[in-house]
């Protein structure tokens, strides 16, 4: 069986042409159906560039905040094609509430950039947050970007715990798109008579504001529980489609390899997976604490969607 899956004529097949191949050779046995797939389970190649699982392994965890401009998410893109002055990454932050974007194209990741980024575009226009979320990187986890954040009384929550990617992307385009328009259509009324220039009159304008904002507690609770049935929605179609991969605590896992972690020598065909390493806390369901195989403790918590069971 190890002469036809991994040897020089092998080509790591799967358990059912194994099984094909087997029989092809002359071979039969009573439990072979179930030796090849244990086989094929446990080889290390196999499991090592194994396909990236995409089904997601735990419910979504729909997040709110209450209040516009104290939660950010904060996260790196690229490398794009290089532009002016070497600039290829672009640092992100969007608020929690608004889905407000806030972006800076970069160099090169330090820092120091990543910090000012942090000072200019987030606490200097929108006053000190309360929490941060952004992923492992080393860019959001550091000495300096913790003590800055200490300093200012900022909370900083690592690993993505809620998927700030799973809440809802399209809004973000919706409010962009408004804030544009509205902008476009002020200044063509300027210029332009039309009946709402025409018949302004300052002091109702002024009552009707007003009454507006004596009404504003309404509006604000409307427009909560809209965003309630509409994450619980989300949700409901997301749910649809977990599939749970539960880990408990001494599982040994792989690690999906990203592009950070990517020997770059290997390229795209490189493995998928890289480990093992060993579950020994779970903070909470999806979210475990790793070691590596010589029982050194990974800094951070790991996400359920980058791990895959190993099979020694
Ligand atoms: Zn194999």
């Amino acid at each position: 069986m190890r002469e036809i899956h991994e040897s020089i004529c092998g080509n790591h097949s799967r358990a059912r042409v194994l099984q094909k191949k087997i029989v092809r050779a002359g071979y039969y046995w009573p439990s072979m159906q179930a030796d090849a797939n244990r086989f094929v389970q446990h080889c290390d190649k196999c499991q090592r560039f194994a396909n990236l699982l995409h089904s997601p392994p735990e419910v979504l965890v729909p997040m709110t905040a209450p209040w516009p401009f104290v939660q950010w998410g904060l996260d790196i893109m690229g490398p794009f094609p290089i532009g002016r002055r070497q600039l290829k990454f672009l640092v992100v932050a969007i608020d929690y509430f608004t889905k407000w974007v806030e972006a800076e194209p970069l160099a090169t990741i330090t820092e120091k950039n990543i910090q000012s980024f942090v000072w200019k575009a987030v606490i200097c226009k929108f006053g000190i947050p309360r929490v941060l979320v952004s992923d492992n990187g080393k860019q959001f986890d550091n000495p300096r970007f913790r003590q800055f954040s200490q300093e200012l009384g900022i909370h900083n929550h690592y690993s993505s715990p809620g998927h700030p990617k799973a809440t809802d992307k399209s809004s973000q385009d919706t409010n962009r798109r408004n804030t544009i328009s509205n902008d476009v259509w002020k200044r063509i009324e300027i210029g332009l008579t039309t009946l709402r220039t025409s018949t302004y009159d300052d002091q109702q304008n002024e009552e009707q504001l007003r009454l507006n904002l004596d009404l504003i507690d309404e509006v604000r609770e409307t427009t909560e529980a809209r965003m309630k049935r509409y994450q619980e929605k989300m949700a409901r179609h997301y749910n649809s489609k977990v599939k749970p991969r539960q880990l408990s605590v001494g599982d040994l896992v792989l690690r999906r390899v990203t592009l950070a972690t990517r020997n770059p020598s290997e390229g795209k065909l490189g493995p998928n997976w890289e480990g093992p390493y060993k579950v020994i806390e779970i903070r909470r369901p999806g979210t475990y604490h790793l070691e590596d195989m010589s029982g050194r403790r990974l800094p951070h918590p790991w996400n359920a969607e980058h791990l895959r069971r190993y099979y020694p």
